[in-house]
């Protein structure tokens, strides 16, 4: 929240005029600030007095960043095993933790989730956090933001990284605004920066036109999300092992103001993108709605996921879910067919770290050609049941 210094304030009532969430109101002739404060800092700029102060910056003022040390990953569970994105960012993490000089550490929450600590440890974790309670058995946002917040009191990272995922979404800016400190959303590169030896958050902005590069100077720990397939896991190593911290839950169940009631299940293996080792992806050049079907097809076959180019979201054609690219999910799977995607450069944003890109294309000069690794020039609709059928004989 911002700080008015009350002996300065003139009562001029300008930043309860700038104020866009409200938040400030004169009483006695002072400003007086509500809970609505974000502190956007628009009174801080405009106060003819200098009579107002962001707590933030107080608290920056006053921390001793040197006690903060490690890096961190959330690690997110999903059905009994570890998320792919979790494992990502232990590569990514490993690599900075090295450049520092510090230990990289994996988070986990839940109940009985300590034998996932050993599969942290072979992508390079030195360390898990385990905190460990009914109460965090499934994700809830009051009690992961409490108890993730209160590891950070008590150990004092440098670094936290967070998948940009439904869950890590929800969880990272919580944690920041507690905390006070800085997160960079939607990552996709993350360096050090060579002048301060602060993490480098680089995302895209401004429609993916610029890549910004983020620095989190005044306040810890830096923390950021990164796009799920952005990166490669790494090789594992189950030979490794690493030192597991319990920490007790202080979380009670009257702290989680939602309750579990259900879970629905809305898409499978076809929509879960992000995990899938092959994915069939069909765009505009299929024609119609219907015409679907034969990516559909050729996914079961295979195994696979759907995906979509955003035409083909935007028309009705598939729901947002499946959309791949620079608005839609990072995917990087093994294997990724582009059935009718003309290969606009958001598209490609989503899909260029496939491992193997097939394209079918009836046009031969398509964008999709050039970062194509193996190009079917030909009517998708034609191509794609003959392919469906040859890979069914070769299942069978
Ligand atoms: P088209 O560009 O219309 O291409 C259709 C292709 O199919 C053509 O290459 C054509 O030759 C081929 N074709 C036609 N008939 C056949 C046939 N019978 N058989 C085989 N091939 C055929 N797009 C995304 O996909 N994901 C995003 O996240 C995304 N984000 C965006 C964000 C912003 C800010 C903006 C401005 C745009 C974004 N877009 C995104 C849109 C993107 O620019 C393209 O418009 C979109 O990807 C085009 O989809 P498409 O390739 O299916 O359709």
């Amino acid at each position: 929240m911002a700080v008015i210094i009350t002996q300065e304030c003139i009562g001029c009532g300008a930043c309860e005029a700038v104020c866009p969430f409200g938040a400030i109101s004169l009483q006695a002739d002072k400003a007086v600030i509500g809970d609505a404060c974000t502190q956007c800092g628009a009174c801080v700029d405009t106060c003819p007095a200098g009579a107002i102060r962001r707590e933030a910056e107080d608290q920056a003022a006053a921390m001793d960043k040197s006690q903060y040390q490690d890096v961190w990953v959330y690690l997110e569970v999903a059905a009994g095993s570890l998320k792919n994105v979790g494992l990502e960012l232990l590569g990514e993490g490993r690599k900075l933790a090295d450049a520092m000089g510090q230990k990289l550490a994996g988070v986990l929450l839940g109940n009985n989730i300590e034998a996932l600590a050993q599969e942290a440890f072979a992508h390079g974790a030195d360390q898990v956090y385990l905190v460990a309670a009914p109460e965090l058995a499934r994700y809830n946002t009051d009690g992961y933001t409490a108890a993730f917040t209160d590891l950070i009191h008590t150990y004092k990272p440098s670094v936290v990284l967070l998948g940009a995922t439904n869950d890590g979404r929800d969880l990272g800016p919580r944690i920041a605004c507690r905390l006070g400190t800085g997160l960079t959303a939607d990552c996709t590169g993350l360096g050090i920066d060579e002048a301060t030896g602060l993490v480098a958050w680089t995302r895209p902005a401004f429609g993916g036109n610029i890549m910004a590069t983020i620095l989190c100077p005044e306040h810890r720990p830096q923390m950021g999300t990164v796009r799920p397939s952005v990166f490669k896991r790494p090789v594992p190593d189950y030979a490794k092992s690493g030192e597991i911290i319990k920490v007790a839950s202080k979380v009670k169940a009257a702290d989680i103001r939602t309750k579990f009631l259900d879970l629905v299940q809305v898409c499978t293996v076809s929509c879960n993108l992000e995990e899938a080792e092959i994915i069939v992806s069909g765009g505009r050049g299929l024609g119609k709605p219907e015409n679907f079907c034969y990516v559909e097809e050729l996914a079961a076959v295979l195994g696979g996921a759907v995906g979509a180019s955003r035409a083909v979201v935007d028309s009705g054609w598939k729901p947002p879910m499946h959309q791949v690219g620079q608005t839609g999910k990072t995917v990087g799977p093994k294997i990724y067919f582009a059935c009718g995607i003309s290969g606009a450069i958001q598209h490609l944003a989503g899909m260029s770290s496939s491992d193997i890109i097939i394209a079918i294309n009836k046009d031969p000069d398509a964008p999709i050609f050039r970062m194509a690794d193996y190009g079917i020039v030909g009517d998708a609709v034609e191509v794609l049941p003959i392919l469906t059928e040859e890979f069914r004989k070769i299942k069978a």
